[in-house]
C-alpha cells in the first residue's frame, strides 16, 4: 500500500471537496490536489529520470507546494527527503548527499549557491522555469505506484542536537499505522475540520497530513508561511473546527498573545502539543485559557508521533486524585506500540525511572546506511529512545529527561525536568533550562538559565528563596543566569548543548 493511495481513494470519492489553502484562499479542490501530484510525478520522472526508490530531498519554508511535491513523489515510489528549513544551506547539503538524493528542490534555489551540492544532484527552485516546466510532461499514472510496505516512504533527519543527525527510514507501513492510531487515540478526525501547519511541514505537523488526507479534511497553510499567534487566531476564527501541532514553546507564545489579546481560543478545534517538555505551569495556564483543547503526544522520529498520548479529556480531567500527576504526564502508550522501562537490561518497577523502550508497527526500520547506529537504536525489536522516564501502576509514562541530560551531582542523579517544573512556576519566569556544570567538588552543579517575564520580579536572591522553599537543598541550583532568550532550534527544542558550551567559554 503507497500513502498516495490515501489521496487517490479521497480525490475519487470527493472530487469538489476543498482540500489545500493558502492563508484563506483555496489553492486546490482534492481532484486538483490529486491531479497536481500526477502531473508532477510525470514531470519528476520524465525530466530527471526519478524511479521508484530515488530520494528527492526538499527544502522548503511551509507552502502548497510542499504537500503536493509529498504525493507526486509517492505517486512515482519516491521517497520524500524533507529538511528542516532553518538549517544552513551547508547543512542542508550534507543532507542531501547522505540521503543520495539526485534532486532537491528549494524555495529559491538557495542550497546550491551556498554551499556545494553533491556531483550529479540538480537543485531547482519553485516557480522557476524548470519549476514550470516539469507540468508540460502530460497526466501521469492513473493510479499510485505499487509499493511494498516496508518501502520507505520518507527519510526523516533526525534534529542533530550532537553530531550528525541520521536519516531515520520510515516506510509506508510505519506512516499508516501512526495514522491509525492518530484515530485511537489522539483526536476523532473530521472532514469539517482544517489542520493548520504553523510548524515545520518537515517534522510533526507534516507527519499529521495523512488523517486529513484520508477523511478529506482541509489542509490550511498559513500565508505568513510560518508560525504568528495573531495569524493562527484569525485562521482559526475563519475555518473553525482548526487542528494543530504545536511545540510547546508554540503554545506558550500563543498563549502569552492571548493573554494580551482577549482571544480564548476560538475556532480552535484541538491544539496537539508535543516535542519536548510542558512544564505543568504552562499547560495550567493554557487551559485556564483555552478550555479543554489540548491533546499531549510523545513521538520521537524513530517512532513518529507515537509513543504515548494524554488525551484531552485527560489533560483536563481536574477531578481525578492524580490530576496533577496526570497532566505532569505524557499519557499512556499509544495502541500501536508496546512500551518498557529498563536499564541495561534490567526491567524497572512501577514508580522506577529508567530508559523508555518501545516496539511496535511504527518503529522505522533502522537508520539510512548506518547499520551500527541502527544496532545500537534497536536490540532484541526494541527502540532505544535515550528518553528516562516511569510509568506509574496505572500505566501513566512521566518523562524526566534525555539520559545525556540527566545530572549527577555527588553522586545522586538530579533530574532537570524536577528543577525546570519548581522555576517555571515562578511568577517572575517566563523559561527556564536547567544544566549540569562541571564541579570539581561534586562532579556536576546544577545551573538554572532563566528568562524573566518583562513585568516580573526575578533576580537570582528571588528564585534561590523559591527554589528553597519548595524543593531539596542539593537539588537547587548553585547559580541562575538570567539571559533574554534560550537557545532553540527550529522545531523549538532548547538546545542544551548550546547552554554547556556558554558555560564552557563563559
Ligand atoms: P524528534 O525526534 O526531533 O521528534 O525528538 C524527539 C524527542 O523529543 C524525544 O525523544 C523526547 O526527548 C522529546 N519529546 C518528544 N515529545 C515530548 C513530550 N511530550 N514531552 C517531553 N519531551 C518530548
Amino acid at each position: 500500500m503507497n500513502l498516495a493511495d490515501w489521496l487517490n481513494a479521497t480525490a475519487r470519492a470527493k472530487p469538489d471537496a476543498p482540500a489545500i489553502f493558502e492563508g484563506t484562499r483555496l489553492y486546490a479542490t482534492y481532484a486538483q490536489f490529486a491531479a497536481r501530484a500526477k502531473e508532477l510525478a510525470a514531470g519528476l520522472q520524465a525530466a530527471h529520470g526519478l524511479k521508484a526508490g530515488d530520494r528527492v530531498a526538499i527544502f522548503m519554508k511551509n507552502d502548497p507546494t510542499y504537500i503536493e511535491l509529498f504525493y507526486a513523489i509517492w505517486w512515482f515510489g519516491g521517497v520524500v527527503v524533507p529538511i528542516n528549513n532553518k538549517l544552513h544551506p551547508r547543512e542542508a547539503a550534507w543532507i542531501v548527499e547522505n540521503s543520495g538524493a539526485a534532486l532537491l528542490v528549494s524555495d529559491d534555489g538557495k542550497v546550491g549557491t551556498n554551499a556545494e551540492l553533491p556531483q550529479g544532484c540538480v537543485e531547482i527552485a519553485t516557480g522557476s522555469p524548470q519549476w514550470r516546466a516539469l507540468s508540460s510532461h502530460g497526466k501521469g499514472g492513473d493510479t499510485p505506484a505499487q509499493v511494498a510496505s516496508d518501502d520507505v516512504a520518507w527519510l526523516f533527519y533526525t534534529s542533530g542536537t550532537t553530531g550528525r543527525p541520521k536519516g531515520v527510514m520510515l516506510t509506508h507501513w510505519n506512516m499508516r499505522v501512526a495514522t491509525l492510531a492518530y484515530a485511537l487515540d489522539v483526536d476523532q478526525p473530521g472532514e469539517e475540520q482544517a489542520t493548520l501547519y504553523a510548524a515545520p511541514f518537515s517534522h510533526g505537523a507534516g507527519i499529521y497530513n495523512f488523517v486529513f488526507v484520508r477523511v478529506g479534511g482541509r489542509h490550511v497553510f498559513p500565508a505568513s508561511r510560518g508560525f504568528d499567534p495573531n495569524e493562527i487566531e484569525a485562521l482559526s476564527r475563519h475555518f473553525g473546527a482548526t487542528v494543530m501541532f504545536a511545540a510547546p514553546t508554540m503554545v506558550k507564545r500563543m498563549i502569552e498573545a492571548a493573554k494580551r489579546s482577549g482571544y480564548r481560543g476560538e475556532g480552535i478545534r484541538t491544539i496537539i502539543y508535543g516535542g519536548g517538555p510542558m512544564y505543568a505551569a504552562d499547560i495550567d495556564e493554557a487551559l485556564a485559557l483555552f478550555g479543554p483543547r489540548f491533546v499531549q503526544i510523545y513521538g520521537q522520529g524513530e517512532t513518529p508521533m507515537t509513543i504515548t498520548s494524554l488525551r484531552r479529556e485527560l489533560v483536563a480531567d481536574a477531578a481525578h486524585p492524580a490530576w496533577r500527576e496526570r497532566r505532569a504526564s505524557v499519557g499512556q502508550a499509544m495502541a500501536c506500540v508496546e512500551l518498557r522501562i529498563a536499564t541495561d537490561g534490567d526491567e524497572k518497577p512501577a514508580g522506577e525511572p529508567g530508559e523508555i523502550l518501545v516496539r511496535g508497527a511504527t518503529v522505522m526500520k533502522g537508520y539510512w546506511r548506518n547499520e551500527k547506529a541502527t544496532a545500537e537504536a534497536i536490540r532484541d525489536g526494541w527502540l532505544h529512545t535515550g528518553d528516562i522516564g516511569r510509568v506509574d501502576e496505572d500505566g501513566f509514562l512521566t518523562l524526566t529527561d534525555r539520559a545525556k541530560d540527566l545530572i549527577i551531582s555527588g553522586g545522586t542523579n538530579i533530574y532537570p525536568r524536577e528543577v525546570e517544573e519548581v522555576l517555571a512556576r515562578h511568577p517572575g519566569v517566563l523559561e527556564v533550562s536547567v544544566i549540569g556544570a562541571p564541579s570539581a567538588e561534586w562532579g556536576e552543579d546544577v545551573v538554572a538559565f532563566v528568562v524573566g517575564r518583562p513585568d516580573g520580579d526575578c533576580d537570582a536572591a528571588a528564585l534561590e528563596a523559591w527554589c528553597r522553599a519548595e524543593m531539596a537543598s542539593f537539588k537547587k541550583p548553585k547559580r541562575y543566569i538570567l539571559c533574554a532568550e534560550l537557545p532553540k532550534n527550529s522545531y523549538g527544542k532548547v538546545l542544551k548543548t548550546e547552554l554547556r558550551r556558554k558555560l564552557v567559554d563563559g
